[in-house]
């Protein structure tokens, strides 16, 4: 289900998270009011923060490394390969690993011009390519 205003289209979740929002942000207000208007408060926060402040530093600092580390492990985007972000190296990869057969180009699969001895070129993205087969001559 999704409601369109105009330009913005709203999902089921996208509601969800606008009213949580909201109630976020003025429960967070209302204890914002009560700190600044209430001296006992005052006095049991500071003495609180002055207790616990290094745990909270510590604890935030080990979550963001944990949290870099895993998105490392699973290649998420700010580590994503270029491998893999372009999801065509593995085709060259495995083309490159039985070069006796290339004669296409793995990016175009169009034939490949012989360019110098052991060297292909692909007529339409330009790359080049090697090849292991008996040296042969150029054509020009
Ligand atoms: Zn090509």
């Amino acid at each position: 289900m999704a409601t369109r205003f105009a330009s913005i289209t709203l999902s089921k979740y996208g509601v969800l998270i606008a009213v949580q929002l909201v109630v976020n942000v003025s429960l967070a207000l209302w204890l914002y009011n009560e700190y600044l208007h209430n001296p006992f408060m005052q006095d049991y926060l500071s003495k609180a923060w002055s207790a616990i402040w290094l745990d909270v530093t510590v604890g935030t600092f080990a979550i963001v490394v944990v949290a870099l580390y895993l998105a490392y492990r699973r290649e998420l985007p700010p580590f994503t390969s270029r491998e893999k972000r372009s999801g065509k190296m593995s085709l060259a990869v495995a083309a490159s690993a039985s070069l006796e057969t290339i004669d296409a180009c793995p990016y175009c699969d169009l034939p490949l011009k012989t360019v110098s001895a052991g060297r292909l070129q692909c007529r339409n993205c330009r790359r080049y390519f090697k090849s292991s087969l008996p040296k042969v001559e150029a054509i020009a």
